[in-house]
């Protein structure tokens, strides 16, 4: 299955083969719907057959390995015959309220020193968990370096790179805030401008932090003895 999201994460729609349906799921020869996880719900949309019917896709998860992805049909509809042509189309505000979130959560990982525990995303809130013992966070200072970086419109970039090419790289890996997985092959890793944070992520971001907009920090929580999770929404 080709995963274009992966090469443009902006494609709202694309034409593409039907090559499996049955119990409610149907499986595409490529598909523009993330699945849902690392904390990030998948996508919803549409797909629309050659006779013109349009049917709800309600969510994409991941199917038997990364690079198989299912969509999940709205219950009781009749489903499309396998080989027929569709055209499917994203849910594009949630998705890209997922990309703007998902990205601002790499500028607080990059203004936070502390390792990341966990996260979740939504199409207008996100957070993360932070282990910092005994760290109090300035929640206004926090505020305005992600509000600057925003602001700033740093660029975000993506690069393939293989297990090899990391080994011959240690600076590479010394200058990433999250360490990549070993013994897949290939890692994506996702660059904000020059320095602003480079980590391996298999996500969609927006192209550039200020397509975001301005955010604000909600409610810095103490999730256990180590765990602060730090909770962001939009500003408007
Ligand atoms: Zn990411």
């Amino acid at each position: 299955m080709e995963l274009l999201f992966y090469k443009d994460a902006y494609l709202k729609s694309c034409h593409a083969t039907i090559t499996y349906a049955q119990d409610g799921i149907i499986r595409l020869d490529k598909t523009i719907f993330y699945p849902t996880g690392g904390g990030q719900p998948g996508d919803r949309g549409w797909i629309e057959t050659e006779t013109g019917d349009r049917v709800e896709i309600i969510e994409a998860r991941k199917g038997e390995n990364h690079e198989d992805i299912i969509l999940v049909l709205k219950e009781n509809v009749p489903l499309p015959a396998v080989g027929s042509s569709i055209t499917a189309e994203l849910d594009w505000e949630y998705r890209y309220g997922h990309m703007k979130i998902h990205s601002c959560l790499h500028l607080l990982c990059a203004s936070v020193v502390g390792d990341v525990t966990g996260g979740q995303i939504s199409a207008n809130k996100g957070r993360l968990d932070f282990n910092l013992p005994d760290t109090q966070i300035d929640k206004e200072s926090l505020e305005a370096s992600i509000n600057r970086l925003i602001a700033e419109d740093h660029p975000i970039t993506q690069d393939w790179i293989s297990d090899q090419e990391l080994d011959t790289n240690p600076t590479l890996v010394r200058t990433m805030s999250v360490k990549p997985p070993r013994g897949s092959g290939k890692i994506r890793l996702v660059r904000i401008g020059e320095t602003v944070d480079l980590q391996p992520c298999g996500g969609t971001h927006v192209k550039s932090t200020g397509e975001i907009g301005p955010v604000r920090i909600g409610k810095i929580e103490n999730k256990g003895k180590q765990n602060r999770r730090i909770n962001l929404t939009f500003a408007d």
